[in-house]
């Protein structure tokens, strides 16, 4: 081991849900830690330019209130007197707190027993409703719980490997990476990738299945309808009639090809991503997956199952604490009054809230109807990141206390703000991150706290103290929370729960800071980590329903290889500037009959407009176009998408619908 490496920080990547290992040295040089089980050294061109992101360039240094530099005890206290106020005035719907997958889960635990168990309000949502809402929905109807049955290893075990709405080359890529290194080993391993796009991770499919956008939970239902055909037992009533050629577009060689891989290759990973989530029927697509894996009892096994990745680095933290609007901590049941009784009970708070609360899509309709009169973001820009963003704007400007805790100054959501709390980075805070595979790892900090920033969880534990609720938020240190966190998944549960972390609830300081990656559960008995074999193994009726709204040019929004979200990080490293530099739509050929390449085009749709440059490109479907989604109004004043895309939702995830809007394209 070189010097360099000795003084090195383990730390964790913070853009995707593949939670990387990092090695940070206090030189600012980056590489991946190779003990790490996620990537084993390995990095992307976003994790390796980490180093060169951690400059004071655009950062929030102090707290300010109504647009002036005040003290934290100034601002602190105005925090408290907004949610004061807006709970006198509107009682504990009127209160909100909108988080982030950015948070570490000790941050998420703090934010979450705030909102629900002290200010008593189900109105803490996060940017994960975004991500992976529709995910979550499917795993708790079809095993009770949000359970990620699977591991890494699988998708390097398995035979077939599916990636239904995942260009995992560019979002997730060194987990693509590690299935491309199992196939050089073993060439009969299969990939096959069902996207509209022929996006870089088509280049090494062995079938890129090009289906209609919209139309997944009509391939899948197809695929269970074949299943049954082949032998294995349905249940009455999920073996739908489908024309599922029509449906999707796809050729019946095609399917039947995909039919015949899937029905005779036992190890079978099916992995999924926002490109099945982000829909209006994205729970329907995730359990139309799970179904065909649990009749085929492909999962919890190796090499197979079902395998939904996360966008954010702790976007399953998040949920681990419950800080999503219809969902209680430690995988708590928010329908089971025993389980709401045993929260409150070890919270002390006899103020917990009863009811869900508003999922973001509706809690900013709320905001725009005067309904909130106090919201609290936190690490996320939802004035770009949320679909029609011109309403989300209106809504943020009209709450009375708007309050961000954010690292960047200047965002569009700070516009907006009239209390800016200066938060931690990646490298300056401390706590654990949950990546997609189960794996709780620690985020170090390696740097200095710069100007006044301080950790979100204090911060929200001294606006807790101004509230009169200090008692019950006084963690000396981050690791003092995550025991709290560990022992919140021992309550009595009557159901049977796996994410238990038992084992770690009596953890040391310096054991917490030694933690090394370690996969839930972590019961105090028993084994720890490894695949899950559900308990709880329901199959779920899937109709098939077209996309919320139809007709026109359909708008696919997503992520580009070298940029992460809004870009606050990424947009300021110039070699990832270089893969691109502007916002660009591209559309086929055929469909540019009216559009010069290169030139200016309007995108307009029902909620709001974009200007981008176009782009001819084969690899996207007739009759679609894409756009991707990171551009915020500093960097680019008309090419932010989502002022064009549809506020609709999946009823019963709440995620929006974001990549299937009906559009029109012009020149500009
Ligand atoms: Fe970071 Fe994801 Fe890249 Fe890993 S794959 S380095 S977690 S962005």
């Amino acid at each position: 081991m070189d010097g360099s490496l000795l003084a090195a920080t383990r730390t964790t990547c913070p853009y995707c849900g593949v939670g990387c290992g990092v090695l940070a040295g206090a030189d600012g040089s980056v590489r991946g830690d190779p003990a790490h089980p996620a990537n084993q050294g390995r990095l992307c061109s976003k994790g390796a330019a980490l180093g060169e992101t951690t400059g004071l360039e655009g950062r929030l240094l102090h707290p300010m209130v109504d647009g002036k530099r005040a003290s934290w005890d100034a601002a602190l206290d105005a925090a408290a007197e907004g949610f004061r106020r807006a709970l006198a005035q509107h009682g504990p719907e009127g209160v909100a707190l909108y988080v982030s997958g950015q948070l570490l889960t000790e941050d998420y635990y703090a934010a979450n027993k705030l909102a629900k168990g002290f200010l008593g309000t189900g109105n803490i949502d996060s940017n994960s409703r975004l991500c992976m809402a529709s995910a979550v929905a499917g795993h708790r109807r079809a095993f009770g719980e949000d359970l990620v049955p699977g591991v890494y290893a699988d998708l390097e075990q398995a035979d077939l490997v599916i990636l239904v709405g995942s260009n995992l080359a560019w979002c997730h890529p060194v987990l693509h990476q590690r299935i491309l290194a199992a196939r050089a080993i073993r060439p009969q391993m299969r990939l096959v990738v069902v996207d509209p796009r022929r996006t870089a991770s088509c280049e090494a499919a062995d079938l890129h299945l090009a289906l209609r956008p919209g139309s997944d939970v009509a391939l899948f239902a197809g695929l269970l309808a074949h299943l049954g055909r082949a032998g294995f037992a349905l249940p009455e009533g999920l073996g739908q009639v489908l024309d599922v050629p029509a449906l999707t577009g796809l050729a019946p060689a095609q399917l039947a090809t995909f039919h015949h891989w899937f029905t005779t290759t036992e190890r079978v990973v099916t992995l999924w991503s926002q490109g099945t989530n982000q829909s209006s029927s994205g729970t329907d697509k995730a359990n139309a997956i799970i179904n065909c894996h649990l009749v085929t009892g492909r999962i919890g096994r190796p090499g197979m199952g079902p395998f939904s990745v996360t966008g954010q680095p702790n976007a399953m933290g998040g949920r681990e604490v419950g800080a999503l609007a219809n969902m209680l901590a430690g995988h708590l049941d928010a329908e089971r009054p025993e389980e709401v009784a045993a929260l409150r009970d070890f919270w002390q708070a006899p103020n917990l809230a009863l009811k869900p609360g508003l999922k973001a899509v509706d809690l900013f309709r709320a905001a725009e109807e005067g309904r909130i009169g106090a919201m609290w973001v936190m690490a996320t820009n939802p004035a770009v990141s949320l679909p029609d963003s011109a309403q989300v704007r209106r809504a943020l400007a009209r709450i009375p206390t708007l309050i961000l805790s954010d690292c960047h100054a200047g965002s569009d959501t700070a516009q907006h703000a009239q209390i800016l709390l200066p938060a931690l980075g990646w490298g300056e805070k401390d706590g654990t991150v949950t990546n997609s595979e189960r794996v709780i790892s620690r985020q170090r900090g390696f740097l200095p706290a710069p100007g006044e920033a301080r950790a979100d969880w204090w911060i929200i534990a001294q606006v807790a103290r101004r509230l009169g609720w200090g008692a019950h938020f006084a963690w000396p240190n981050a690791a003092a929370i995550f025991r709290e966190h560990a022992a919140v998944t021992e309550l009595a549960r009557p159901a049977p729960r796996v994410f238990d972390l038992g084992g770690l609830a009596d953890l040391s300081d310096a054991g917490y800071d030694a933690l090394p990656p370690t996969q839930w559960p972590v019961p105090r008995q028993g084994p720890r980590g490894g695949r899950i074999t559900p308990p709880v193994q329901r199959l779920v009726v899937t109709p098939f329903r077209r996309p919320a709204h139809q007709g026109g040019m359909i708008l696919l929004t997503g992520r580009l290889r070298d940029q992460w979200h809004t870009m606050t990080r990424t947009g300021r490293v110039p070699r990832l500037m270089q893969h691109a530099h502007e916002p660009v739509l591209t559309v086929n050929p055929a469909d540019a009959a009216d559009l010069a390449e290169g030139g200016l085009v309007r995108v307009a749709s029902a909620w709001g407009e974009a200007v981008l440059r176009l782009a001819l490109d084969a690899a996207t479907p007739r009759g679609a176009c894409f756009a991707p989604m990171h551009w915020t109004d500093q960097l680019s004043p008309c090419g932010r998408i989502n002022a064009a895309v549809t506020p609709a939702t999946d009823p019963v995830s709440g995620q929006p619908e974001l990549k299937h809007t009906p559009v029109t394209l012009t020149p500009f």
